[in-house]
């Protein structure tokens, strides 16, 4: 082919649209990026609005992993912050002894941010943006057969993770609360914020999910108990989270993106930002005509290795080593001490291929076994909130 051959090809390229499967975070991120650029894009959602798997909850878009601020590094690559978010700077950790640790940083350690379709959602955020780019959005629109330039970003294969509690208002100040406690939740954390009067309040589990409104119960009772808290119009909700240490993250040759590509953290479900960053490097892949492959391997990889790491010591030290880490993170600049905890050290490369063995399949959880389970895993599919839980009296 000469040169002009494949100028030609190139310019032939850049006026096909490019079809992104899915409406998440990762999905818009990489279609406002693409839609900026002046590629067409065409987003097919499976639901008839974004969001639909969440309701209302705050999370934590996390802003340690790295040096440049999370918010920052959205603005660099054109996508502005419309959403709601509020950096978070300190708050309080219970070990499971119900000791407290006041946790703080010079930087925020993550913006909180809403989930779902409302204003003012990160969601909605997106969306809005992505439609102001010039991105057809097709809702309602389930893919099984894509043809043509296509990403993946369809969210999660499995849960190794649930995460499951109540979103509510309340009169209560504004805080942030996290309790690393085997009763409240199994080889995960339990978790409370609250912003201007709305909160949530929830028990992220790793195992046991049999026992979820077990969990939840001795969660929104733990924190009553620690913090005060009370709740008005408590509505249930929760989801899954998958994590995998992906051999590819292309299918069919086409980039997958998010979630469906395992990228999360495997310590705590962190996934906006490998989301919001893969949605990102596949639009850049796509534009410059470059390999999706190392670009994810270099920008992602180290990080999601170290997550593994993070997660086979985080099982094996159980609650003392727990509190023994909550020590030193009181003690010291929070946000600097996560960021050296998610670089890679000596002792996450020693211990990753065992953590990888360990990991190599779904995490699986053996308490749920489909039989007479009710948790957020068995029951999804059934409606926009099938949570198992019923609201508290
Ligand atoms: C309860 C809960 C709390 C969490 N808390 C945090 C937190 O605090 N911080 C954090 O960073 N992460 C958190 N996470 C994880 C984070 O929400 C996800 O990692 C992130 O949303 C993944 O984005 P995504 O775009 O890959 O997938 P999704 O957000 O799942 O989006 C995928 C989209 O694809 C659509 N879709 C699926 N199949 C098809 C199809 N066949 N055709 C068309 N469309 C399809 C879906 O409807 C969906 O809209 C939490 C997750 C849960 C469940």
């Amino acid at each position: 082919m000469t040169v002009h051959d494949q100028a030609a090809v190139r310019m032939a390229s850049a006026e096909a649209p490019v079809t992104i499967v899915g409406a998440g975070p990762a999905g818009l991120a990489c279609a406002i990026v693409l839609a900026r650029a002046g590629r067409p894009v065409i987003v097919r959602e499976w639901h008839k609005s974004v969001g639909n798997r969440f309701h209302g909850d705050f999370q934590g878009l996390e802003n340690w992993s790295d040096d440049r601020d999370v918010l920052d590094e959205l603005r660099a690559a054109g996508i502005e912050t419309n959403f709601d978010s509020h950096p978070i700077h300190d708050g309080t950790a219970f070990d499971a002894w119900g000791s407290s640790y006041r946790v703080c940083g010079d930087r925020p350690f993550h913006y909180l941010v809403r989930r779902g379709g409302d204003n003012g959602t990160l969601d909605s955020g997106l969306l809005e943006q992505a439609i102001e780019a010039g991105v057809e959005v097709r809702f309602g629109d389930r893919v099984e057969d894509p043809t043509g330039s296509t990403v993946f970003a369809i969210g999660p294969r499995t849960a190794d993770a649930i995460a499951t509690g109540y979103v509510f208002e309340t009169d209560h100040p504004d805080g942030n609360w996290i309790a690393f406690n085997d009763r409240l939740a199994p080889l995960g954390y339990a978790y409370l914020l609250i912003h201007e009067g709305c909160g949530t309040v929830a028990s992220c589990m790793f195992t046991g999910f049999k026992r979820q409104a077990e969990y939840v119960e001795r969660t929104v009772a733990f924190f009553a108990d620690k913090t005060g808290l009370a709740m008005r119009n408590p509505r249930p909700f929760g989801g899954y989270a998958n994590f995998r240490l992906p051999r590819t993250a292309l299918q069919g040759g086409h980039p997958v993106i998010g979630e469906q590509a395992g990228f999360q953290d495997a310590l705590a479900g962190f996934g906006m930002r490998y989301a919001l960053r893969s949605g990102i490097l596949a639009a850049r892949s796509l534009l410059e005509g470059v390999d999706y492959t190392p670009l994810w391997q270099r920008e992602l990889l180290p990080l999601l290795r170290t997550g593994v790491s993070n997660r086979f010591i985080y099982n094996i030290v159980g609650e003392r080593g727990r509190r023994w880490a909550l020590r030193g993170l009181s003690r010291v600049d929070t946000t600097a001490k996560l960021r050296r905890l998610y670089r890679p050290s000596v002792l996450t490369r020693l211990v990753f291929p065992i953590a990888r063995w360990r990991y190599r399949a779904p995490l699986g959880d053996p308490s749920c076994d489909h039989a007479a389970c009710n948790c957020v895993w068995c029951r999804h599919g059934v409606g926009h909130a099938a949570t198992g839980l019923t609201a508290p009296s």
